[in-house]
C-alpha cells in the first residue's frame, strides 16, 4: 500500500520564510496526483518533504502506514525524477540504471535482468553503453525514468521532469509516462505518482486528480473535469483553461449582473445556484462559452487572431478586456464592423465574490475533491 498522506504539513525555511502553510492531502494508492501552480508556490518544497530531501518543520508525511518524517530518503519506498535528469556523468547508462540496485546488494544476474526489463519498456536498449553526454534530452529523461522504475518504488515523485524538452518531445513523454503508470497499475504494482508541474496542459492531461497550489496553500483538489467545470475560486478559474477564463468585474443587482451601462439577466437556474449575493462580484465565462448573437452584450472588437479552425476575438467590453473563441466561418460573417455582440451560455457562467474570490455559483457537491 502506497497511499500518501500529508497532514498539516508545514515548511519554514531558515530565516523564517514560511513556504508551506499547513497542507492536508490524501493521495490514494495507485493514484496519479499532479501538483500544479505558478513558480514559487511551494510545489517542489512539498514534494521534497515527501522525498526526504527537505526537513519537515511541521505536521506529518505518511507513506503507506508509516510516518516517514524521520526516515531517510532510501527508507521511504520512493524514487524521484528531476528536471535536470541528475544522471551520474561518468557512468554509462547501464551503470546509472544499476547503481541503486548495486547499493541495495542485488546479485549480478538480478541486476542484468532488471536492466533488460526497464530498457525494453522505455526503448533505451541501444543506449545502454553510452555516457549521459552522448544522449539527447529526451533520451536522458527516459534513462532518468528508467532509474526510478528499476527501483520498483511504492511512490514515484516527479519534479517538472519535462521542462527541459521541446514541445513535441514533451507531448510524447506525457503519453509515455501516463501509459507507463497505467501499465504498472495493470500489473498490480503499487505505483502512486506525485507529479509537479507549472504547466496546466500537463496537469490536465496526466492527472487522475490535480492539486492546485498558490503561495504555499491548496486552492482546490479535484479531477481535471471538475476543476475545469467547477473552479472553487478565482485563482483556479484563471489558472486552468486556455485561453484564460474571462473574469469580468461588476455588480449583482436584483436578477442581473451589471457591468457599466449594460446588464445581463442571470436566469432562474443561475439565481437558484447562488449561495451568496455579493454586491461586488466577478462574472466568469470561458472564451469558448461566448457566442456571437445579436442580443448579446455589446463589445468593441480590438483584434482577431486566426488559429485555423477557430478565431480568438479580443474585445473591449465596457472597459474590460475579454476574449471570445468563435468558429472561422462565424468570424467571416462579421465583416469589418468594430462592434460585436457576445452572449454567454447561461449554464457555463460562474459568479465569484470579489472580496474573497469564492465561487458562489457552484452546484452543491460539484467541486468536491
Ligand atoms: P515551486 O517549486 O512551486 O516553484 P519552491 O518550493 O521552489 O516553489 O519554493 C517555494 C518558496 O520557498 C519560494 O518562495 C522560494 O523562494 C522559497 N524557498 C525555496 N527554497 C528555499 C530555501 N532553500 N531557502 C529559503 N527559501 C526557499
Ligand atoms: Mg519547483
Amino acid at each position: 500500500m502506497a497511499r500518501v498522506q500529508l497532514k498539516n504539513l508545514e515548511k519554514v525555511y531558515g530565516g523564517g520564510v514560511k513556504a508551506v502553510h499547513g497542507i492536508n492531502l490524501d493521495i490514494d494508492d495507485g493514484e496519479f496526483m499532479v501538483f500544479v501552480g505558478p513558480s514559487g508556490c511551494a510545489k517542489s518544497t512539498t514534494l521534497r518533504m515527501v522525498a526526504g530531501l527537505e526537513e519537515i518543520t511541521g505536521g506529518e508525511v505518511v507513506i503507506g502506514d508509516t510516518r516517514v518524517n524521520d526516515l531517510p530518503p532510501g527508507k521511504r519506498s520512493i524514487a524521484m525524477v528531476f528536471q535536470n535528469y541528475a544522471l551520474y556523468p561518468h557512468m554509462k547508462v547501464r551503470g546509472n540504471l544499476a547503481f541503486g540496485l548495486k547499493i541495495a546488494g542485488k546479485s549480478k544476474p538480478e541486476i542484468a535482468a532488471a536492466i533488460n526489463d526497464v530498457a525494453r519498456i522505455l526503448e533505451i536498449e541501444p543506449l545502454l553503453d553510452r555516457l549521459p553526454k552522448q544522449l539527447s534530452g529526451g533520451q536522458a529523461q527516459r534513462v532518468a525514468l528508467g532509474r526510478a522504475l528499476i527501483k520498483k518504488p511504492g511512490v514515484f515523485l516527479f519534479d517538472e521532469p519535462l521542462s527541459n524538452l521541446d514541445a513535441k518531445l514533451r507531448a510524447s513523454m506525457r503519453v509515455r509516462i501516463t501509459d507507463l503508470h497505467r501499465r504498472l497499475k495493470a500489473e498490480g504494482l503499487s505505483s502512486t505518482v506525485i507529479y509537479v508541474t507549472h504547466d496546466q496542459t500537463e496537469a490536465m492531461t496526466m492527472g487522475d486528480r490535480i492539486c492546485v497550489m498558490q503561495a504555499g496553500r491548496i486552492m482546490q483538489v479535484a479531477t481535471p473535469k471538475v476543476l475545469y467545470n467547477h473552479p472553487a475560486n478565482l485563482f483556479v478559474a484563471g489558472f486552468i483553461g486556455s485561453p484564460e477564463m474571462n473574469l469580468i468585474e461588476g455588480h449583482l443587482t436584483g436578477d442581473s449582473f451589471v457591468l457599466g451601462s449594460q446588464r445581463l439577466a442571470l436566469g432562474a437556474d443561475m439565481l437558484g445556484r447562488l449561495s451568496a449575493r455579493p454586491a461586488d462580484a466577478v462574472l466568469g465565462v470561458r472564451p469558448q462559452h461566448l457566442a456571437l448573437a445579436p442580443d448579446g452584450l455589446q463589445a468593441r472588437l480590438t483584434h482577431a487572431e486566426f488559429m485555423g479552425h477557430e478565431v480568438y476575438l479580443h474585445a473591449d467590453l465596457e472597459g474590460r478586456k475579454i476574449i471570445a473563441v468563435v468558429g472561422t466561418a462565424e468570424y467571416e460573417t462579421l465583416g469589418r464592423a468594430g462592434v460585436i455582440h457576445l452572449r454567454p451560455t447561461p449554464e457555463h457562467l460562474h459568479v465569484f465574490d470579489k472580496s474573497d474570490g469564492r465561487n458562489v455559483s457552484l452546484r452543491e457537491g460539484s467541486c468536491a475533491a
